[in-house]
């Protein structure tokens, strides 16, 4: 650290992202991103706008939103699209957490909820799961705090109905609540269509999952237009252009593509369930996962062990250190053939470490 750094953040520890390595051609079942390419027609529109790139995006995103409102149903003030999921997370951190609105969410979810909390100096609360990774919906109701509900939740895949996500919104009509959908499309159900019931709804969702865009950066929040309008106010006071102009046309050729996307996640769903089946057969046991990763642990073998030793034989999963974690790990789940290759590596170090 600098003498420089401001001592507002001096504590603030950042979120520290799944490994990229570039060293090993690792099978990389670890950061949950797509095993296929982008829609043929993603690439196409981006490629087109490349031509274009000495001029700024289009700071309103039109063509984009256009696209999407249609996709969803919606009006075209309902959506806000932005740099990634993680940026529309942090305008809701910054623009609905404040001293009389504390930010809550459960004490396991995805990692950088505290750290957006801790870099805007907001207070949070974190919510015990459940002992079996469960969210105990009667925690949530009447709070009438910020709350951030991952759905389904990560890194255990398990997901909240409909039905309990709107008892948790009806109940705290002073209080924002955002369900961060990132993996929806693997087996979940969207509230998007709760928007229009309730004003106090944010519905995140993102393109680098099931739609294959991550290293396009292409994220959204859907929520009634007053919402939208004050994450308006926070993007336009800090970076206007904050989508780039390839990853808006990539984002309307995804949108127009949606059978390639949906017929990825029913691959996803079926190489999840044969997964799971070898798992068991090897002694694992797991979360009920609607995802597009598994969350296990083994019976005997201990959870670091089982990480680096995969990852000594080149295959990369996602292992997390805390308490209540570290007998598990977060498995994406990738193509039939990376999974073979993970099951196939997993069965020779349960014979090395057991
Ligand atoms: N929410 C959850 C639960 C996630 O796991 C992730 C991915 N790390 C994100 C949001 C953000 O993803 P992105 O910024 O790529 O949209």
């Amino acid at each position: 650290m600098s003498r420089f750094f401001s001592s507002k953040y001096k504590n603030l520890i950042p979120y520290t992202p799944g490994e990229q390595p570039k060293d090993t051609q690792y099978v990389k079942l670890n950061t949950n991103e797509s095993p296929f390419p982008p829609s043929a027609k993603a690439v196409e529109y981006a490629t087109e706008k490349a031509k274009k790139l000495q001029l700024y995006s289009d700071p309103e995103c039109r063509e984009l939103v256009k696209t999407a409102a249609d996709y969803f149903g919606i009006e075209k003030d309902e959506i806000l699209f932005t740099n990634g999921s993680d940026e529309i997370l942090n305008f809701a951190f910054m623009a609905f957490c404040d001293n009389e609105h504390p930010a809550v969410f459960p004490d396991i979810t995805y990692g950088f909820y505290s750290v957006f909390a801790d870099l805007n100096g907001v207070p949070y609360e974190k919510i015990p799961l459940n002992e079996d990774f469960t969210v105990n919906v009667e925690d949530y109701i009447g709070i009438n705090k910020t709350i951030f509900l991952a759905n389904p939740n990560a890194p255990t895949g398990i997901a909240l109905s409909v039905t309990d996500i709107e008892r948790i919104v009806a109940s705290n009509p002073d209080g924002v609540v955002i369900i961060d959908e990132a993996y929806v499309d693997f087996g979940a159900e969207s509230v998007v269509p709760l928007i229009h019931k309730y004003s106090n709804l944010i519905v995140t969702q993102t393109f680098s999952k099931s739609r294959s865009l991550a290293g396009g950066r292409l994220g959204f929040g859907i929520a009634s237009k007053e919402l939208i309008a004050d994450m308006n106010t926070v993007k336009y006071s800090t970076n206007p252009y904050n989508v780039n102009s390839m990853t808006m046309a990539a984002g309307v050729g995804t949108l127009l593509d949606d059978e390639y996307m949906k017929e990825n996640c029913l691959k996803i769903a079926e190489n999840r369930q044969w997964t799971t089946e070898k798992l068991a057969e090897m002694g694992f046991t797991f979360t009920e996962s609607k995802a597009n990763f598994i969350f296990a642990k083994h019976s005997e073998a201990d959870g670091k062990k089982i990480y680096l030793k995969l990852k000594e034989k080149g295959v990369l999963v996602r292992h997390f250190d805390s308490a209540r974690l570290c007998d598990y790990n977060r498995i994406t789940v990738g193509s039939k053939e990376q999974m073979q290759v993970f099951i196939d590596t997993l069965k020779e170090v349960l014979e090395e470490i057991l």
